[in-house]
């Protein structure tokens, strides 16, 4: 583990009902069950567990999530027995709602379809914890057999809606922007990976086009105060993982990890934690980071977990049931 708490701190974060609003089921892989598939290729902890293992680039990144989970994800089942275990430990850390994304790409590849998947991934959830299930694409993906997954999707009733990921540095082609449109229009929620490795503008882009709320990471968007105050005046929130950004180097470090400033600024934040097989971290443990290097106070953990619940997709009384709660937590410091 990368930060530890002391008793009070652990006691505390424990205590605070929770969100989990980014987090890759397929970066969230248990190792366990690498293992079980494949004792011998996968004998060691695996070197990214390492607390000073900084990625490269994201392509370095990549290259090892396929080493690691490629041959992993083949099937519905798989999805199943990795979400149970992902799920559960979600729900041991005091999560209450999360939103979690598989990568659309693998359809084509695998006998079942989509909303095979995500019922799989759904049927994982522990009693007491709310799941809403978003496909990821990459910028490139909509074309051979993904386009018409792309199109179909939209009809899925068990998809929440789509999320934007992979490389940032792609070309945002024109049939995105379409197909949120039509997305959101079948009344679905959907996001975008914006501001990790690209800049502001395009941030700017992707909320311009996408016309989402909700970016997940958006952390460069402190390069632009004008963004900044846009981001406040519109409501748009960010999902941040600020241990993801250290171990992927979009940060030299925790101490300037720029969700201090975006969280003066007056931007809606969410904490999480993105991929933690390939990071080694928990939810938790981010919560323990930016108290730790960044002077976030009980109160201001208290906002960050409150911050999920304001915008989960859940209905208000479900909602309200935890917002209480953490006004109660608040209201006793
Ligand atoms: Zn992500």
């Amino acid at each position: 583990m990368l930060y530890q708490a002391d008793q009070e701190l652990t006691d505390f974060v424990q205590s605070l009902p929770k969100t989990e609003m980014h987090l890759h089921i397929e970066g969230a892989c248990p190792f366990e069950l690498l293992q079980e598939m494949d004792p011998e290729k996968h004998a060691d902890p695996p070197v990214f567990w390492d607390n000073d293992y900084r990625y490269e680039s994201f392509d370095h990144f990549m290259d090892l999530y396929i080493q690691y989970c490629g041959e992993f994800f083949n099937s519905a089942q798989r999805y199943h027995e990795a979400a149970k275990i992902v799920l559960r430990r979600c729900h041991d850390q005091n999560v209450k709602y999360v939103e979690t994304s598989f990568h659309g790409g693998v359809i084509p590849f695998i006998k079942e379809d989509g909303p095979e998947i995500i019922a799989a991934i759904k049927a994982g959830a522990p009693d007491g914890l709310e799941v809403r299930v978003f496909m990821g694409v990459c910028h490139n993906d909509y074309k051979d057999d993904l386009k018409a997954v792309i199109d179909d999707c939209i009809s899925w009733d068990g998809l929440a809606g789509l999320d934007l990921h992979g490389w940032e540095d792609m070309e945002l082609e024109p049939w995105t922007a379409e197909i949120w449109r039509r997305s959101r229009e079948a009344g679905k929620f959907n996001k975008s990976h914006a501001g990790e490795f690209m800049g502001p503008d395009f941030v700017r882009k992707i909320i311009d086009e996408l016309k989402v709320t909700r970016i997940e990471h958006g952390v460069r968007a402190l390069e632009d105060p004008a963004l900044v105050e846009r981001l406040v005046r519109e409501g748009i929130a960010l999902d941040i993982c600020p241990i993801s950004n250290l171990k992927l180097q979009v940060v030299p470090s925790m101490a300037e990890h720029p969700i201090r400033r975006l969280f003066d600024a007056g931007v809606t934040i969410t904490v999480n934690s993105d991929d933690p097989f390939f990071l080694g971290n928990s939810l938790s443990e981010d919560y323990y980071a930016i108290t730790q290097d960044l002077n976030f106070t009980k109160p201001e953990l208290v906002q960050l977990a409150r911050n999920g619940f304001e915008l989960a997709l859940w209905d208000k009384a479900s909602k309200k049931e935890y917002i209480d709660e953490l006004d109660e937590i608040a209201g006793a410091l």
